[in-house]
């Protein structure tokens, strides 16, 4: 049996990574700090004999007995209100995290994926963003601590690839949407819908002309599958290109909810990317890979978890890291 290790492994992401790598027939090690993942996103898995868990800050150094074949690092703060609320330790997973990971990695032979993201185009100017755009970054506004991170991610990563021979996956993430994300984590598909859920206006930041394009979470988990298998080194753009401005994204969410609220603007926060869109010719022709599910269904999907959750439960998603 293929072991894999799992960092993040509590989080939105991670959990649905976790789930995947089971269903597939691996023995999964999840490693999670637990400051923005939760436990009751793996707690289904803790009676599998093929799921060990770790309570384990990937910054520091990272021991694990025993095999492993492959390793995915999806630890990291991803939302712009996490990443103001502890700017150090976003810094920290996303550079001496990946380091650790990758000595890991190099140490056990094992491939290495790490997730990168649409971040390091930052506010874009070109559009939609293909893989060899180098980006348009602020490195000292409010995003820097994430965005560099995962620059610097890139770089470390591709140079264990260069100089040690490693074998190395980068995953370029476009917005992501689905079941289990945290309702306070300041994401605007979870702020619409708990401001929805309450009987809240849902607030728009700037005039909502801003576009976002946003993927289902299974979409996107096929597309790292499918990428780990690969043998390809460079980076991925993964993400579904339908793109949407931020209003018109309230008004779905309105009628999906049947909510009798409107739309309320506040300030646009600082260094909010203009549009963002990606360019999935790289996925489509190196790992036969597109999006299957529309926006539509991926938001019914999402709703009825969000509404089949007890009230104790939105209260823990609603105020987890608050
Ligand atoms: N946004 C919004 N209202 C909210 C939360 C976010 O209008 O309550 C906007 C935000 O300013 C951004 C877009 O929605 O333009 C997507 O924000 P999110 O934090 O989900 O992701 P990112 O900005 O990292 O793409």
């Amino acid at each position: 049996m293929k072991r894999v290790l799992i960092t993040g492994a509590a989080g939105f992401l991670g959990s649905h990574l976790c789930d995947r790598f089971i269903k597939e027939g691996y023995s999964v090690i999840g490693m999670d700090n637990l400051i923005t993942g939760d436990l009751k996103n793996i707690e289904h898995l803790f009676k599998l004999k093929e799921f060990e868990f770790y309570h384990h800050d990937v910054s520091k150094f990272v021991y694990v007995p025993g095999e492993l074949h492959y390793i995915l690092h999806f630890a990291s703060p991803a939302s712009p209100i996490d990443y103001l609320k502890i700017p150090i330790q976003t810094l920290k997973v996303g550079s001496l995290g990946t380091h650790n990971l990758l000595g890991l990695a190099k140490a056990k032979n094992a491939r290495i994926l790490v997730a990168s993201t649409s971040e390091v185009y930052g506010d874009p100017m070109v559009h939609p963003q293909p893989e060899d755009y180098w980006g348009h970054v602020n490195p000292i506004g409010p995003r820097g601590v994430y965005d560099e991170a995962k620059r610097f991610q890139e770089a470390i990563t591709m140079a264990y690839h260069n100089f040690h021979g490693l074998e190395t996956r980068i995953v370029r993430i476009f917005n992501t949407y689905g079941p289990r994300m945290r309702l306070n984590d300041g994401r605007v598909l979870p702020a619409f819908i708990g401001q929805a859920l309450r009987g809240e206006d849902l607030t728009v930041f700037g005039d909502g002309t801003q576009t976002r394009s946003f993927c289902y979470v299974d979409d996107l988990i096929e597309g790292i599958y499918r990428l780990l298998m690969s043998d390809y080194h460079l980076p991925v753009n993964i993400g579904n290109p339908d793109e949407i401005t931020i209003a018109e994204f309230g008004e779905e969410i309105i009628k999906l909810t049947g909510a009798n609220q409107q739309l309320v603007f506040h300030p646009l926060p600082t260094d909010d990317p203009k549009q963002r869109q990606p360019d999935i010719s790289r996925a489509k022709s190196i790992l036969g890979w597109e999006p299957t599910i529309n926006r539509s269904e991926g938001l019914k999907r999402t709703y009825a978890y969000f509404k089949s959750l007890t009230p104790e439960e939105l209260h823990r998603t609603a105020h987890r890291f608050a």
